[in-house]
Formats: C-alpha cells, sequence, structure tokens
C-alpha cells in the first residue's frame, strides 16, 4: 500500500474566541475557515472541555484521604489530586507524579488534569469520552458543510523516556488511529511483520506545534492533503501486553 504525500499545509484557525460553555465549537470552526472533503481538523481538548463544562471549582472539592497522602509526597493541592483520581480508573504511579489511565484507555500525567488556560481556581478536566467528542464535531461539520473531514482530540502529553511534551490524540473519527505497514514490501522486497504507524499522534504532534502552550490562542488546526491510510484502531496496548505498565505496577 503505498501512499504517496505531495504537499501538505498546516493552518492554525485563528481568531477564535475565549471558549465558554454552551459555545458551538462546529458552528465557530466553520464561520473561520472554508472546508474542504479529506480535511483533518485538530481540536485541542482543552476548548472541547470548555465548551462542554468539563471544568471543576477547586473550592468544590473536598479531598479524600488518599488524594492528601499523594499530595503530601508531591507538593500539589490535594484538591487538584482528588480530581485527578475522580478521573482515573487506574492509577500507575502516585510518585513524582500522578500517571493514571482514563476512561477510553489514554495514560496521562495527572489524567490530564489543567491549570492552565482557564480561569484562577478552575482545573480543566479531559472530556469523559474524547472518541464520542470527536464523532460529534465530525458529524456537525459535515451537517453544516457538507464535506466529510476527519477530526483529532488531541492533548500535550509528556512521553515516557524523553524530555519535553508533544500533542497526542485522545479521540478521532473518519480514521483509523494506526496505518498498519504489516504485509508491506521494503525497498528490498522483505516483508515487513511488525511495524504500525500511530498517525492520529503524528498529525496531533504537529498539530500542538501550531497550537502552542500558552497564549497562543489557536486551538484549532486544518490539515489539507493527508491521503487516506488503513489500518486499525487499537491505539492503546491492552494492560496484558503493556510490558512498562507491568513493570510500574510490579505485577
Ligand atoms: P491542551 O493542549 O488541550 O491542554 O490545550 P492548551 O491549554 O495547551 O491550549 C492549546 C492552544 O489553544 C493554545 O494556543 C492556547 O492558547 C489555545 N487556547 C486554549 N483555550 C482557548 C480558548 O478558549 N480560546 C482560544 N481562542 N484559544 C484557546
Ligand atoms: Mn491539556
Ligand atoms: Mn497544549
Amino acid at each position: 500500500m503505498i501512499i504517496l504525500y505531495t504537499s501538505v499545509t498546516v493552518t492554525g484557525i485563528r481568531g477564535l474566541p475565549l471558549i465558554q460553555k454552551g459555545d458551538d465549537l462546529p458552528g465557530l470552526i466553520v464561520e473561520r475557515c472554508a472546508l474542504e472533503e479529506g480535511d483533518i481538523i485538530c481540536v485541542a481538548s482543552t476548548i472541547i472541555s470548555k465548551a462542554k463544562g468539563y471544568t471543576r471549582h477547586l473550592k468544590e472539592i473536598n479531598p479524600g484521604d488518599r488524594a492528601k497522602k499523594i499530595a503530601d509526597m508531591t507538593g500539589e493541592d490535594p484538591r487538584f489530586i482528588q480530581a485527578v483520581l475522580d478521573q482515573a480508573c487506574d492509577v500507575l504511579i502516585e510518585t513524582p507524579f500522578t500517571l493514571t489511565e482514563v476512561p477510553g484507555g489514554h495514560v496521562g500525567v495527572r489524567s490530564g488534569v489543567d491549570a492552565s488556560n482557564v480561569e484562577d481556581g478552575l482545573i480543566i478536566t479531559l472530556p469523559p469520552d474524547s472518541m464520542k467528542e470527536a464523532e460529534e464535531i465530525r458529524n456537525e461539520l459535515k451537517s453544516l458543510t457538507g464535506k466529510d473531514c476527519g477530526v483529532i482530540v488531541t492533548d500535550t502529553c509528556g512521553r515516557s523516556f524523553r524530555r519535553g511534551q508533544t500533542g497526542h490524540a485522545i479521540g478521532w473519527s473518519g480514521m483509523t488511529a494506526i496505518r498498519d505497514f504489516r504485509g508491506d514490501n521494503d525497498l528490498f522486497g522483505k516483508t515487513l511483520e511488525i511495524t504500525e504507524e500511530a498517525v492520529v499522534d503524528e498529525i496531533a504532534g504537529f498539530s500542538n506545534l501550531v497550537m502552542g502552550e500558552s497564549n497562543n490562542g489557536v486551538p484549532v488546526v486544518l490539515f489539507r492533503g493527508i491521503p487516506a491510510w488503513s489500518g486499525h484502531n487499537d491505539l492503546y496496548f491492552s494492560p496484558e501486553e503493556d510490558v512498562i505498565r507491568k513493570a510500574l505496577k510490579k505485577e
């Protein structure tokens, strides 16, 4: 399966307002760009959470014993840690930072709970079902424009083994997460047996570059010219195959 990339354009969507609960993201997006069939739109999870109200007031959170114990060790606000635990379906490590799995399978530092780009005293939690959010935005973009686009919900995440954060896909619709190279022949005719490419993460990574992390005000990035690929959606290791998780949990 040869897929030729000729020219891909990557455009940060400027001029979006500070997102408030109830805002219609697909409507705001189509007012600012003319979508074409096959475009891929990356949307920062932060603005989806703000639009859907997946935020919490720190002052309304009562930390439990475990949150207090972890906060003692990490020096963080126990109410923040309680929010992290509330989002988690599995805690992989508690220190030097909490590393958790959230529903859907994404593993992230502090459950992806974020105190940046939001008013003081408020924290942003990841959407409880980012796959559903991606599908909903895609469907609404289709009904507004008639164009079938792919949508990737992104979050900035740390990585194992390397310093520095990059954008990761935490939800996607209109594409498979993985492009499967298994069965393809290399330049010398050898059959590839292992290679699977996490295309959604590669695109999310580039979108994060355009978004920036602080006050750029660019939470949506449009990719045009990426040819369709095929593969599968098993982006997350199952607990049985995840050797890192097993080592961390000493299972
Ligand atoms: P995350 O990676 O999903 O946690 O989101 P970030 O907080 O890193 O923000 C990603 C990009 O979106 C940055 O360019 C922010 O400045 C921008 N951003 C965040 N919230 C808003 C908002 O409400 N409105 C606009 N226009 N930009 C925002
Ligand atoms: Mn985030
Ligand atoms: Mn970010």
